[in-house]
């Protein structure tokens, strides 16, 4: 019996990734060229994705935390990674005088503008999104924003005295996240505050919408009997959605970062394999795992 595989339509590097890494390659040859002795700095995780961050540290890149940032000397050069930064950390490295070289997506750029000037004109902000991811870091740094992760979340802030139901209210959420899990907390938010204004544009951006449309199309295809192979790290919101995804609609779901982490006994079991990927993941990858699983 033959494997069928099938290759979902959306997968892979969006356009921030590639941006960001395309920045980083760039400033590590200019530093290069200069013949400059200090490294190249990113802070944080220039994208999520383990073989991305490594290959990046094997051609002479460093990663930093933001603990570290007051090691660094001026003139030094600081990327930010896709994932953006707080107005107080994008402060602390000016004021450290370092060479601040800016890889954040623009659409994570667009929700921080969006934050920033909904916060000049009075509105409460209600944000979706993940708590200890670095893009929502980020956006809360701009001022006094109510994360919200759940429709739970959602009843216990109304409940407090942080957000008032008469004042204007808009939400905004993480790129990255689920787009019916969004919905629903969206619509809760719609029922319970009568001044919810929505956000001048989608906050989460069309290429998570477009992998997870693929995805479930994917799953259709691979059926209830088949499994799904979503690569990409686990600390990646975007591929974990993929694979969250995946699984509720009732498919097996097998999370790997590369090809190696396969079990093929496993894979055998299966008469249709379904790969997608997440949006920080290269292509090379997934061809791995292809060329692993034609010949089953
Ligand atoms: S997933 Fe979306 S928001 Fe995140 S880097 Fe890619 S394009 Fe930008």
């Amino acid at each position: 019996m033959t494997l069928e595989v099938l290759l979902a339509k959306k997968r892979g590097f969006c356009s921030g990734v590639k941006r960001a890494i395309r920045i980083v390659e760039e400033s590590l040859d200019d530093a290069q060229k200069d013949e400059r002795t200090t490294p190249l700095y990113v802070l944080n995780e220039i994208v999520h994705n383990k073989v991305v961050v490594q290959e990046l540290k094997k051609k002479g890149v460093s990663f930093i935390t933001q603990k570290e940032l007051v090691n660094l000397k001026p003139q030094e050069s600081l990327v930010f990674s896709a994932h953006g930064v707080s107005p107080s950390v994008r402060q602390t490295a000016k004021d450290a005088k370092l060479r601040i070289i800016d890889a954040t997506c623009p659409l994570v750029d667009f929700v921080h503008k969006s934050a920033r000037q909904h916060l000049e004109q009075g509105f409460q902000i209600v944000y979706i999104g993940h708590a200890n991811h670095d893009e929502v870091e980020g956006v809360l740094g701009e001022g006094e924003i109510h994360l919200v992760e759940s429709i739970s979340d959602v009843d216990e802030l109304i409940q407090s005295d942080k957000i008032s139901a008469t004042a204007p209210v808009v939400w905004l959420s993480q790129t990255t996240l689920s787009v019916s899990d969004t919905q629903n907390i969206v619509e809760h938010l719609r029922r319970n505050l009568p001044n919810l204004v929505e956000p001048q544009s989608e906050c989460i951006c069309r290429a998570t919408q477009e992998r997870q449309d693929a995805a479930r199309t994917l799953a259709k295809e691979v059926g209830e009997q088949g499994a799904i192979i979503v690569v990409g790290s686990k600390n990646s919101s975007n591929t974990q959605r993929l694979a969250d995804l995946t699984r509720s609609l009732g498919v097996d779901t097998i999370q790997i970062d590369v090809v190696t982490e396969l079990d093929l006994a496993q894979i055998k079991k299966y008469q249709r394999i379904g790969i997608t990927s997440g949006a920080s993941v290269p292509d090379y990858i997934v061809d791995e795992v292809l060329a692993t699983l034609l010949p089953l």
